[in-house]
């Protein structure tokens, strides 16, 4: 769509409001709106002022307004605001008019026109597999609020009252078994296909929708294949379409990866391939039917994993996920069909152009511009320097005896590891100017100040159930 094409769309749907949205460092969406009088296709190019100063983790440009510049082709009418059009924008400074380097857009847009310049691959394909969790109410839910901190075995929520009868035990969904169950187990069937329609109306193709493993309540929708920046993008509408739905029907969604102890967490697979003048790279005869530049990239993600976590796997929250026997990944390995890898190559029927592999780490609560760039640095890195990925693990890794797993490099237990491990191992994703070193000492400071200190100095209700008494 053209600026021209959007104000014609504008007059088409009647529409009153136009509002910009962009995303702030960390990786929660901000909006702000104007009349739809105001939108010209000058704003398209000259950009529209706001105060960049309150924006997390953009503090050093407290001087100054920022920019910022409506994509017209992530125009969408907004499903749920009356009469608005919805714009993804990008952050300009308006003195120098340079596009601003913590802007989380800026940096997914420079690394794929890096991919371009090294003459690999044209375009990077992400299939991403958002899962989430939809409660009653999470603030108020005494289950949830059990779930994370009380329930210490199945015998322990039966002898809670979690599933007795007076809580319709017959309809409920238990512990760990909530894979493709039938209505009325599944109660939120027709919640996730409004999810998946409205996200189709706002040009968002998806693959399917399901209800997955964790106790009910967590559900996945596959979004289709689509390019980067793209995908980010989508994943940001996408959310804000979950979140929305959920609301209207009085319930709430969150992206968090781990509500509940003991249970499965929310992951955020991506499913990556590489392509150039629209053939696949990825297909091949090697392990899995893959080429070797795939294995390559492979061999590039694992080697980067640690330092790649401080942004696919960015909260204090994230490592109470990647623990063993929740399908979640804990070795940084690789497999073919294996899911308890940190990659899985994927059976495919069809063609061999749909070759990818998928790369299980990242979860939901990460910043997808941030994150999807530095995975596509990392695989790059992986082809540039040839990085072979070692040897596949086709068991279950929670399953092996310790001596062999210990040959197995394992993905860092906690957001302060991942963050050091960034700290040392950074220089793959300068390339281009992709990720800058004022973004990586940024992310470094705000992540280490406002979330691994202010947990580290908070009272944690566990705590209470083994100290109090003491
Ligand atoms: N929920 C699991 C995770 O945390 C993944 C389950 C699946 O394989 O889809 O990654
Ligand atoms: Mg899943």
């Amino acid at each position: 769509m053209t600026p021209r094409e959007v104000l014609a769309l504008c007059r088409q749907k009647e529409v009153q409001a136009v509002d910009l949205r962009f995303m702030d460092f960390p990786g929660t969406q901000k909006h702000f709106t104007i009349p739809v009088n105001a939108l010209t296709e000058e704003s398209f190019a000259d950009g529209l002022t706001f105060d960049g100063s309150s924006i997390r983790g953009w503090q050093s440009i407290n001087e100054s307004d920022m920019l910022v510049l409506p994509q017209a082709e992530t125009a969408m009418v907004d499903p749920f605001m009356k009469s608005t059009l919805a714009m993804t924008c990008n952050i300009q400074d308006p003195i120098t008019r340079s596009d601003y380097n913590r802007d989380p857009r800026n940096v997914a847009r420079k690394a794929e026109a890096y991919m371009a310049s090294t003459g690999i691959a044209d375009t990077a394909l992400f299939g991403m597999q958002p899962e989430f969790f939809i409660f009653d109410d999470v603030r108020f839910d005494q289950n949830v609020h059990e779930g994370y901190y009380h329930i210490d075995s199945i015998e322990g929520e039966w002898n809670r009252g979690r599933f007795s009868d007076s809580k319709n035990s017959g309809q409920q969904i238990r512990r760990r078994e909530g894979y493709f169950p039938m209505p009325p187990a599944d109660t939120l069937q027709d919640l996730r296909t409004e999810i998946m329609l409205t996200a189709q109306e706002c040009g968002i193709g998806i693959a399917g929708q399901h209800h997955e493993v964790a106790t009910g309540g967590q559900c996945e929708v596959d979004l289709e294949h689509v390019p980067l920046l793209q995908a980010a993008d989508n994943l940001l509408r996408f959310k804000y379409i979950v979140k929305n739905v959920a609301a209207k029907h009085g319930k709430v969604a969150t992206f968090m990866p781990k509500p509940l102890w003991n249970d499965n967490g929310s992951g955020l697979h991506m499913s990556l391939s590489f392509w150039k003048n629209n053939e696949t790279l990825f297909a091949g005869s090697g392990y899995g039917s893959m080429s070797e530049l795939a294995m390559n990239a492979v061999g590039g993600i694992l080697k980067h994993a640690p330092a790649l976590l401080a942004f696919c796997c960015p909260t204090t929250n994230s490592y109470k996920r990647t623990v063993p026997g929740f399908d979640a990944p804990v070795n940084l390995t690789y497999s073919f069909r294996n899911r308890s890898a940190a990659i899985r190559i994927p059976v495919h029927t069809s063609s061999s152009s749909t070759k990818r592999f998928e790369f299980r780490c990242p979860d939901p609560s990460c910043n997808p511009y941030l994150a999807s760039a530095a995975v596509t640095m990392a695989a790059l890195d992986g082809i540039q320097n040839k990085i072979a990925p070692g040897m596949p693990l086709d068991k279950d890794v929670y399953d092996l005896p310790s001596e062999e797993l210990t040959a197995y490099a394992k993905v860092p237990d906690s957001l302060e590891k991942s963050l050091q491990a960034l700290r040392e191992d950074h220089s793959f994703l300068l390339r281009g100017d992709v990720f800058t070193e004022d973004v990586i000492d940024t992310w470094i400071w705000y992540k280490t100040t406002y979330e691994v200190q202010a947990i580290r100095e908070r009272p944690h209700p566990w705590e209470f159930a083994l100290y109090f008494d003491s």
